[in-house]
């Protein structure tokens, strides 16, 4: 028996005539592969690399449009082509090298857990929706902690995470790891993935080790349902990125306060300090890692309330040198912790 033949006995059983489009879609694939793990490795790959390069063409179509410059949370840092450019190199580099067999192994671990694959129909939406809610908040749990990673942190919740150790933001993992990524003050879509190859493993981590621990206590989840998680934590990633969001009308931050949103993480590398949760704001919130932030909002606000008259460029000039001044501070914080660093 051929390996397509083989395939279809992976659906013996099956009613096919209660099956959706991509459902059918879905068993298409696996028939044609011949062999889930190689079906579903392809497909997670592919998933990543089109959700991610997807999500970030929009954004760059808005930074070469100067009609939009009036949402840019820094307005006067345009990424150039050669910027972008060059990241997409370093991005791609590292999906190749990092992602490309974490993924490959993914298959495999799932399986052994019992995590659904190739098996149809999906999950209902009201299964698949409180799972991602989950993992929305593991993961931004997660990610704190390993920006953050104090003792503070990891003995207030007595977690044994080892990767609150790590600590990103601290001495030797800073220097030789975190500070990858914060290359570009001013981020842009395509930077959300700008990162060392380690970093890059460390916090995928983050977004997969949820699903694994909830699919091994549950013996309930099905690839379709991480797909979709990983799709929008993509846009997550992305987005908070961007430079553009939160000053939109239509901002998800405008309609769930505690979603942190573009401007959050776009302070992060402006002034390298505070907001190191991904998705929400209350761990930071929580630990008052967010002051500097929220006291710089309250002086950009209270600064422009007082320039009453005041022309918009008037207006954008003073918010850069408030800008530049956090970014003045940042460095100078950033300069002390490669100084500090043992090696
Ligand atoms: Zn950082
Ligand atoms: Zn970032």
């Amino acid at each position: 028996m051929n390996a397509t033949g083989a395939a279809l006995h992976l659906y013996d059983g099956v009613d096919f005539t209660s099956l959706t489009w991509l459902e059918h879609k879905w068993v298409d694939w696996y028939i044609y592969m011949g062999n889930p793990v190689i079906a579903t490795g392809l497909m997670s790959f592919l998933l990543h690399e089109i959700v991610y390069f997807g999500r970030c063409i929009p954004w760059i179509f808005v930074d070469a449009i100067p009609y939009f410059r009036r949402w840019k949370l820094q307005p006067t840092k345009i990424p150039t082509a050669a910027e972008q450019w060059e990241c997409t190199k370093m991005v791609l580099f590292s999906h190749a090298t990092v992602e490309l067999p974490a993924i490959w192994l993914f298959h495999p671990v799932a399986d052994s857990i019992g995590m659904a694959t190739y098996q149809v129909p999906f999950p209902s939406w009201q299964t698949m929706a409180p799972q991602i809610l989950l993992f929305f908040v593991f993961e931004d749990t997660f990610h704190f902690l390993g920006m953050y990673g104090s003792p503070h942190t990891y003995y207030a919740f007595s977690l044994e995470v080892p990767i609150a150790h790590s600590a990103l933001h601290r001495g030797v993992l800073y220097k030789h790891i975190h500070k990858v990524h914060h290359t570009y003050p001013a981020p842009f879509g395509l930077a959300a993935e700008f990162a060392h190859p380690a970093e890059v493993f460390i916090l995928g981590a983050g977004t997969i080790i949820g699903p694994l621990i909830y699919c091994y206590l549950t013996q309930n989840l099905h690839i379709f349902t991480v797909y979709v998680w990983i799709t929008l934590r993509l846009f997550q990633a992305v987005d908070a990125h961007s430079g553009y969001g939160t000053y939109f009308p239509w901002s998800l931050h405008n309609i769930i306060p505690f979603w942190a949103g573009a401007d959050h993480h776009d302070f992060h590398h402006m002034a390298f300090s505070n907001n190191f949760a991904t998705s929400f704001r209350w761990w930071d919130w929580l630990f008052g890692t967010d002051t500097k932030y929220r006291a710089f909002r309250k002086k950009v606000k209270a600064t422009k309330a007082a320039m009453k008259g005041a022309t918009s460029a008037q207006l954008l000039e003073v918010e850069k040198k408030l800008q530049n001044a956090a970014e003045a501070e940042g460095a100078a914080e950033e300069a002390l912790v490669v100084k500090s660093a043992a090696f």
